[in-house]
């Protein structure tokens, strides 16, 4: 027997149809889907010439530039962020950058590992995301040896890049790795420098651990360029192909929505602060100049674009988003 709906039931229908002004919905969608609170994985690619690079996300961590900011006064901070729709602390990204030349993987920076807390240190997994392994990696470019930059090198007490040579200026490998200067360093100093020589050995050890000296081609298409300020060796590291260049600027600034309007403005991470603001003044207005790419460490992810002239500043343009490869 077919059964009918009831006089009743149609009545009570009828007056909610009515009552909410929408037609009723199954009972399953009315429950509210549960979040995820995930992001997507930290990876983005574009082609470079022939190079293929993936920018990769360590994570972020909460900056407080209120406080670590210097030449500038707290109105005119506070303005610049505002401008931005930030106020401190900054969550601030920490990026890393891999480049497939086609005949060599190599990895610019390590991010954090595990010296940062756990907003940071996502670096082998985005990588492994974005379908590389560590062990594929044949060299690993270190900017400089801030933990944010090279924390990652070691995974536990391994080289997380077993295959990897890692180079860098040999100004910072010397500053960083002496004794002598760790002593003469303050105390809240010291870790510095117990972090590079912890995670800097192994590689020595293993005869993977290559300085260089002055502005170098390391792999072929991917130049070291000395950026002596924000610490004694700080290197830039310049990437071309076909006619394509992008130059990755490391700790060059930190703050962007503050320091590409004002490159003046210096942190209290520079070793040389005045040094570190000089070259920043340099490199914004070469790349603005010459019109290529940049990418930078704490740019927010990707950290990918170019940079313009605008007033007695520069303005940052990031990347347009592409799925071309
Ligand atoms: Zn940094």
């Amino acid at each position: 027997m077919k059964m009918r709906t009831s006089p009743w039931r149609a009545a009570i229908a009828a007056v909610l149809t009515a009552a909410s002004g929408a037609a009723l919905v199954p009972a399953t969608a009315q429950a509210a889907a549960p979040m995820v609170k995930t992001q997507a994985p930290g990876y983005y690619r574009m082609m470079l010439g022939d190079f293929e690079l993936t920018v990769l996300s360590d994570g972020t961590v909460d900056l407080p530039v209120d406080k670590l900011l210097t030449n500038i006064k707290p109105p005119q901070l506070e303005k610049a962020l505002s401008r931005a729709h930030l106020k401190a602390p900054v969550e601030t990204s920490v990026n890393t950058f891999l480049i497939n030349t086609g005949a060599q993987l190599v990895l610019v920076d390590t991010g954090a590992g595990n010296l940062f807390g756990p907003t940071l240190g996502k670096l082998l997994a985005n990588l492994k995301a974005a379908g590389y392994q560590p062990e594929q990696i044949d060299a690993v470019l270190i900017t400089h040896l801030h933990p944010d930059h090279l924390g990652g090198l070691l995974a536990g007490d391994k080289r997380a890049f077993p295959n990897a040579t890692v180079h860098l200026a040999k100004a910072e490998a010397d500053f960083w790795m002496s004794a002598e200067n760790m002593k003469k360093a303050p105390a809240d100093a010291q870790s510095g420098f117990q972090n590079a020589m912890a995670m800097l050995t192994p590689y020595a050890t293993a005869d993977k651990l290559k300085p260089f000296e002055g502005d170098t081609e390391l792999v072929p298409g991917i130049k070291a360029i000395s950026n002596a300020g924000h610490t004694p060796g700080h290197s830039n590291y310049a990437v071309e192909s076909k006619g394509q260049k992008l130059v990755l600027w490391g700790d060059l600034l930190h703050v962007a929505s503050v320091q590409f309007a004002d490159p003046s403005v210096t942190i209290q991470f520079d070793s040389d602060s005045k040094a570190a603001a000089a070259q920043r003044k340099k490199a914004f207005a070469d790349a603005a100049k010459q019109g290529y790419w940049v990418g930078a460490a704490h740019v927010s992810f990707p950290g990918i674009g170019h940079v313009t002239p605008e007033g007695k500043g520069y303005v940052y343009v990031p990347a347009n988003y592409t799925t071309k490869q």
